[in-house]
């Protein structure tokens, strides 16, 4: 990058401080009302990966690379960062479930907050899954009908062995008496590889 000094000058807005041309050092921090390509001289930059030339609003920022920006353009770097959480997602899971754990208070905070300012969409939203989902429902009723009598009795987990907060699955809706007792974050993630699975057959 060429710039380092600054001279001042009158515009209608009163006095601003304007780059002079020179040798730019890596601690140089730009100007908030200047945008970098409208300072350089040669508003364009080639990509180390795809060697396209392209212009500078195309690279990400960058503040560790001489002209602070990345050498890769933004294309170069979704495509491996695309590539990367698709060969990842295990990792990707895992980083989500620390976070889940780590900000705990303001996810409930945030939800609680959502619920009550969407009342209305959610109760919309909550009819139409009753209407599009009769077959499920009419199996969770059965089912909590027949826990009452005491036709099905609680089992912990079969898949961790927790004893608390524990759901009936339903492998097909069809047979509501034929049930897997799991606890809601087993079911919350078999739910999830079935969904997924679902997705790669569709
Ligand atoms: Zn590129
Ligand atoms: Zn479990
Ligand atoms: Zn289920």
């Amino acid at each position: 990058m060429l710039i380092t000094t600054f001279t001042f000058r009158e515009t209608f807005r009163g006095l601003r401080c304007f780059p002079a041309f020179g040798l730019l050092s890596a601690s140089y921090r730009w100007p908030r009302f200047l945008s970098r390509s409208s300072v350089m001289n040669n508003p364009i930059k080639t990509c180390s990966k795809c060697k396209k030339t392209k212009p500078v609003e195309n690279f990400h920022k960058h503040k560790i690379e001489k002209d602070g920006l990345k050498c890769w353009c933004k294309e170069c770097c979704n495509k491996i960062s695309q590539k990367w959480r698709r060969e990842n997602p295990k990792r990707i899971r895992d980083s989500a479930k620390k976070y889940r754990v780590s900000h705990r208070g303001e996810i409930i905070k945030y939800s609680k907050q959502y619920r009550k300012s969407n009342q209305e969409k959610l109760k919309e939203y909550s009819l139409l899954y009753n209407a599009t989902h009769k077959e499920e429902k009419a199996a969770n009723c059965k089912t909590q009908r027949a826990k009452l009598k005491g036709k099905l009795l609680l089992r912990p987990c079969g898949l961790c062995g927790a004893t608390k907060d524990i759901l009936a699955h339903h492998d097909d809706y069809k047979n509501p008496l034929a049930v897997r007792w799991l606890c809601r974050s087993c079911h919350a993630g078999l739910h999830s590889i079935l969904r997924r699975k679902e997705r790669k057959i569709v």
